[in-house]
């Protein structure tokens, strides 16, 4: 079993505690690995090295921060194997599926480290006699909070910005998944990027999390999670007035009109729901369908359901992992339940799958419901498994009030072949991310990020460097 400790500055070191958690195989069941649980103790050491590794970093020169981030992002990619196989271990997820998810975090440091150099202050027209210029700056130090499904990606995210503007980083990973996390920090270390400008802390939410969000010296919460969390730590920021990014959970609306191209529709409605096992901010988990070709629809859903290949993540066919815990499965299923005791009609899975071999992991079948109810629970709480709920629609303002009736706006799709019903409904549905004719959402060079209980502020794209610079005016009198 692999013991692995926390990173502060160049230090490998146990938490202050003394305590380790397990974590446990979602495949098999068994236990693989102990990592060291930071606590309030940890999380001070590292922000201090963050702290004292700061003015050096944002006194870099904006070319060598570039070449500092380019050879991560090599590192990245001459690892991407190992990191793959811990990623998959760790999150149950399809090997061929970590693998992208690997390159994905590579093009992102590769992505921010061309942006360093292109974006600067301002000169304004102002008024007055003299000079008005805008310097754009890095925040300080920065605690990032990452979640557990997609670990590495969601992390690179936020890091990678984070450095190329000059800040220094506490990063929390999730508890149940900090293998890569960890991996990355080292890996930065490597590419010379100097110690405590990268910590990695592990350790539970309530504890390292919080500590990290309470600490006086954090300047920016960068969070991604459940909006409940995610509101609590709004509410631990607020002390001090902390910046935050927040990324929350989503019920993303897939709308489908008598004119889509079922070919392509039918297969990304499946996709963007049970991609990652259905542990995706972003799945479309509510289906709205035009009807005449709802039952249609739903019979070729049906098929490909059932074609879904379940299986271990390390085998080259699997499609479908297990959910991340044992925990989690439970939470989903429960769900399942509610949906059909609350008599939604269940058209294929609702359980584990019957195969032998899945017996010991947290695997659930991919569950579609169909003649949901836009009031029940299931077609309005985050389940964040591979459940989708589907129902029929009669007109297309009928169908935005449906889609638009949730306390999320994350992202979402719409299938017609008609451009201007297409423009019309990305202007009137309450989203950050809108999909048309595809049921892909992630584009690393524009904005992502939600409305409403979604979240607060944007990652990726140029505009994913705001929310780790602040602006200041200067002026100079003629
Ligand atoms: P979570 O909210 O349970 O945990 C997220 C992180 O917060 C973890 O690192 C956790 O340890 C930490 N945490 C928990 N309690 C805390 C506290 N009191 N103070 C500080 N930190 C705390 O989320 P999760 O279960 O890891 O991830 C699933 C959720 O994340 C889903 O709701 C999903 O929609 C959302 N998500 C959103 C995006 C996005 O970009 N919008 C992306 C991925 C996941
Ligand atoms: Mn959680």
């Amino acid at each position: 079993m692999t013991q692995e400790l926390l990173l502060i500055a160049d230090d490998r070191t146990p938490a202050a505690s003394g305590q380790y958690s397990e974590l446990i195989d979602p495949a098999t069941g068994v236990a693989w690995a102990s990592v060291a649980q930071g606590g309030a103790a940890d999380i001070d050491r590292a922000v201090q090295a963050a702290a004292q590794a700061w003015p050096g970093w944002r006194r870099l020169s904006s070319r060598d921060r570039t070449r500092l981030l380019l050879r991560l992002a090599q590192l990245i990619r001459d690892n991407q194997e190992s990191l793959a196989q811990l990623e998959s271990r760790n999150v149950g997820k399809p090997l061929h599926d970590a693998r992208i998810e690997v390159e994905m975090a590579a093009d992102c440091f590769e992505f921010y480290a061309g942006a360093i150099n292109k974006v600067g202050g301002t000169v304004n027209p102002v008024a007055a006699a003299g000079t008005s210029l805008t310097f754009r700056e890095p925040i300080g130090v920065c605690g990032l909070i990452a979640p557990w499904n997609f670990p590495l990606v969601i992390t690179a995210w936020k890091v990678a910005p984070a450095l190329a503007m000059g800040n220094t980083l506490v990063l929390k990973p999730a508890s149940l998944t900090p293998l890569t996390a960890l991996r990355l920090g080292q890996l930065a270390l490597e590419a010379g990027i100097p110690p405590g400008v990268l910590n990695v802390v592990p350790g539970a939410g309530a504890e390292a999390g919080a500590a990290l969000i309470r600490h006086p010296l954090v300047r920016k919460i960068s969070f991604t999670g459940s909006t409940e969390v995610g509101s609590q730590v709004m509410r631990l920021a607020a002390n001090d007035i902390k910046r935050v990014t927040l990324e929350l959970g989503g019920k993303s609306a897939n709308l489908v009109f008598a004119d889509a191209d079922l070919e392509r529709a039918v297969p990304q409605t499946l996709w963007s729901l049970v991609g990652n096992a259905g542990q995706d901010c972003c799945a479309r988990s509510r289906l709205l369908i035009e009807r005449p070709i709802y039952d249609e629809f739903i019979d070729r859903l049906e098929l490909a359901f059932k074609s879904l290949k379940l299986g271990l993540p390390q085998q080259a066919d699997t499609e479908l992992g297990p959910l991340v815990s044992q925990g989690h499965r439970r939470r989903v299923q429960a769900y399942i339940d509610a949906g059909v005791q609350a008599g939604a009609r269940l058209v294929c899975g609702g359980g584990p799958p019957q195969a032998e071999a899945l017996q010991a992991g947290a695997f659930l079948a991919p569950t579609l419901f169909v003649d949901v109810e836009p009031q029940m629970q299931i077609f309005r709480e985050e389940i964040f498994g591979p459940v989708l709920c589907a129902l029929p629609f009669d007109t297309e303002d009928g169908a935005v009030a449906i889609a638009n009736d949730s306390p999320y706006g994350l992202s979402g799709s719409i299938w017609t072949q008609d451009l201007s019903r297409a423009l019309r409904l990305a202007k009137a549905i309450e989203t950050g991310v809108l999909s048309i004719n595809t049921g892909h959402s992630i584009h690393l060079e524009a904005p992502f990020g939600g409305v409403k209980r979604s979240g607060l502020g944007r990652e990726l794209g140029l505009a994913g460097l705001d929310p780790y610079s602040e602006l200041k005016s200067v002026f100079i009198a003629d």
